[in-house]
């Protein structure tokens, strides 16, 4: 009966108490690799995990997105790694849709905008619609995962060709445009859901270092050139701004 030497203890890969969150990246760096997991999907999610566990959902002032959160692991290629994050990215806002169950409907939002000069026009469909937000958000997000499991547009996820660029930044604007949508519209759920998660953080962090959504389409720039209220509740002089100055954007 042959002698079976004992497992080594596995190295220590965790957090420990007390670990501050700027140093806790860089322990990230050369514990674990993207290599060290079975997929790329596996190490997003890890990393995500890391940074969702740095989250102090009480505290008011929370810490920016550290540009290594998205910085391509290496041997992974660029794409690969654009094509992996959107596809974690858009089960994320999956779930940030499921939030606005029975608050956003038809009745509430039956246009899909962000502020009331923007208003988005669904193109997941044959020719673009004007759906009303949740259905927007729906479509959206099933037009995309279809697209992202497409075998005739990725058919292979290691090598994606750089023409895949325009469709990346074609799925990252629309995808932006439901944060937009909450957070101008149902902000009690985006801030609710921004302090356990700081998705639209992220997302946003994600997007501007790959420049997959011009700058003008973040919220902050929507913001400032936000005109007066339109509420229709407006009892006093009627002078409402009409829907024919809304800027309609596919
Ligand atoms: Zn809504
Ligand atoms: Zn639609």
């Amino acid at each position: 009966m042959s002698q079976v030497e004992p497992e080594p203890e596995p190295e220590f890969r965790g957090i420990l108490p007390g670990t501050k969150s700027s140093s806790f990246y860089s322990w990230r760096k050369p514990g674990m690799r993207v290599t060290d997991f079975p997929t790329v999907q596996s190490y997003i999610e890890y990393i995500t995990d890391m940074f969702m566990d740095s989250i102090d959902p009480t505290s008011k002032i929370q810490p920016e997105i550290p540009a290594s959160l998205y910085a391509v692991p290496s041997p992974i290629q660029q794409q690969t790694w654009l094509y992996y994050n959107m596809r974690h990215f858009v089960m994320e806002i999956g779930q940030l849709a499921g939030e606005l169950d029975t608050i956003c409907t038809i009745q509430t939002c039956p246009k899909m905008k962000a502020t009331n000069e923007w208003q988005f026009l669904c193109s997941s469909h044959p020719k673009a619609t004007e759906c009303c937000a949740i259905d927007y958000t729906t479509h959206t997000i099933e037009a995309i995962l279809s697209l992202l499991d497409s075998r005739q547009l990725f058919p292979n996820r290691d090598v994606i060709s750089t023409k895949s660029n325009d469709t990346f930044n074609s799925m990252a604007r629309r995808l932006y445009r439901i944060f937009a949508h909450v957070y101008f519209n149902h902000r009690n759920v985006y801030d609710e859901f921004e302090s356990r998660t700081r998705l639209c953080d992220r997302y946003t962090a994600f997007c501007r270092q790959f420049s997959l959504v011009p700058e003008d389409n973040f919220k902050e720039e929507l913001e400032k050139r936000k005109g007066p209220s339109s509420t229709t509740s407006s009892t006093s002089s009627g002078s409402s701004f009409p829907s024919i100055h809304s800027k309609r954007h596919r």
